[in-house]
């Protein structure tokens, strides 16, 4: 899952970035509005963590132009008081979900969690494919209840398709949606990942579906 921050505040931001980097997921951000917006505008984002309070254009005209644009990704607004109006204007700009500051980073990451399964159409944290279990609060990947361990890159991978799960995916869009705009996008290096991921895994679950992609198959490794 890859996702953008949008906040002025240098340390904030800095902060956010890294504890959304931590929780596995590739990060980009911007520091005011109208990059912010561009981003939004052209990247294929699975979520956006977006400050009211911005430089060169404010959080609700980047909210309100995303939105008259078509563009429907789960946003979290930061609002800088808990002012009942902030938040009234936010949802009604295309909100999904906001945060008073200050905040504990915890509640950003519990949201956030939550917008991301509500936007794929899951109920809980636990997303699971036959035998394969994937917490998306610890991060945990269980195999027939074995514990796997994965690299960051290889969970992203999986928890993106488990997300996805029964639907074909592309090559292109996992590079979008696994790596984020200072990486090296080689779109070869997805098959390595799947490679890998299938042999940690060793259960056939990933699906090679020819000349589209891949799929997780949630009927798989029954018997
Ligand atoms: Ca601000």
């Amino acid at each position: 899952m890859r996702l953008l921050v949008i906040e002025d505040d240098k340390d904030l931001n800095r902060q956010l970035v890294s504890a959304l980097e931590q929780a596995g997921y590739a990060v980009d951000q911007a520091h005011d509005g109208e990059e912010g917006w561009f981003l939004g505008d052209t990247e294929p984002y699975d979520a956006v963590v977006l400050d009211i309070g911005l430089p060169k254009k404010d959080g609700l005209s980047v909210l309100e132009e995303w939105r008259r644009a078509g563009r429907t990704m789960p946003v979290l607004i930061l609002t800088a008081r808990d002012r009942w109006s902030d938040k009234v204007q936010g949802f009604d700009a295309g909100a999904d979900d906001y945060v008073a500051k200050p905040f504990h980073m915890e509640e950003v990451l519990a949201r956030l969690r939550a917008l991301l399964r509500r936007a794929t159409g899951h109920s809980t944290n636990e997303l699971t494919c036959g035998p394969v279990r994937l917490d998306t609060k610890s991060g945990r990947v269980v195999v027939s209840g074995q514990a796997v361990k994965l690299t960051s890159h290889e969970y992203r991978l999986l928890a993106y398709m488990m997300h996805h799960m029964g639907r074909i995916v592309s090559r292109t869009e996992l590079v979008d949606h696994l790596y984020d705009q200072d990486f090296d996008r080689d779109s070869n290096t997805v098959e390595v990942f799947i490679g890998r991921l299938r042999k940690k895994l060793g259960v056939d679950v990933i699906e090679t579906v020819r000349g589209l992609g891949y799929r997780l198959d949630p009927g798989a490794g029954a018997p």
